[in-house]
């Protein structure tokens, strides 16, 4: 697990700026509403069930609409989700957010990622609101994602933004693909970590921000 860590991040850390604050891939082909519709109806028919049913009569328009919903991040950029809430503050001392709540999809099966995620930087003259961190998390989450990728691109996000002087993010999270199908390990979950700048540099601030995510407060549930 951790080579195949390290190899993603040296990737990631190649990618540029503006890729990063790139709007997402535009779709090959344009589809119908129709059409994906149809899609679903066809899911059904082949797994033995009938489409047409009352209980499963709307169930293609219902699987449509929640999945657009759960994709909605690809549809939405960084200055968007951010409008404007940089600010300059000459504090450097770290920000962390805590347990923000993590619902996305695994891109090899379409099935629920649950977990939290945690987050912390260290400004450089520039803070964010704290309530965009967890907005940025949310767009990167609701695309189709492998756990991976999803840290590093909230880590490389917030270095290309802030400019500070380091980024730490971890995500724990379960898969349903594990959990449901599979090995079928209920309780498993995956630990996934993208340290930038001065996290990844220096031991003492990596060990500053693992204790502070491994208490557990006694308030808030
Ligand atoms: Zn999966």
């Amino acid at each position: 697990m951790v080579i195949i860590l390290n190899e993603f991040m040296e990737l990631t850390q190649r990618q540029n700026h503006r890729q990063i604050l790139a709007t997402p891939p535009q779709r090959r082909r344009q589809v119908t509403e129709e059409e994906m519709v149809a899609a679903v109806e066809t899911l059904l028919l082949g797994l033995g069930e009938n489409p047409h049913r009352e209980g499963l009569k709307d169930t293609p328009k219902r699987v449509v609409k929640a999945l657009k919903f759960l994709t909605s991040g690809y549809f939405q950029s960084l200055d968007e989700v951010l409008n404007g809430a940089v600010f300059h503050e000459d504090t450097q001392e770290m920000v962390l957010v805590r347990d923000i709540d993590l619902f996305s999809l695994c891109e090899h099966h379409i099935l629920p990622i649950i977990g939290r995620a945690h987050v912390a930087y260290i400004p450089d003259g520039r803070v964010i609101g704290l309530s965009k961190i967890a907005r940025l998390v949310e767009m990167y989450a609701r695309r189709l994602q492998v756990q991976e990728r999803l840290t590093a691109q909230i880590a490389d996000a917030l270095m290309g933004l802030l400019k500070p002087k380091g980024v730490a993010v971890v995500i724990e999270a379960t898969h349903m693909c594990m959990v449901m199908r599979g090995v079928q390990k209920p309780g498993s979950w995956t630990s996934t970590s993208a340290l930038r700048g001065i996290f990844a540099t220096d031991g003492k601030t990596r060990q500053e921000f693992m204790n502070l995510i491994q208490h557990r407060p006694t308030f808030g549930g």
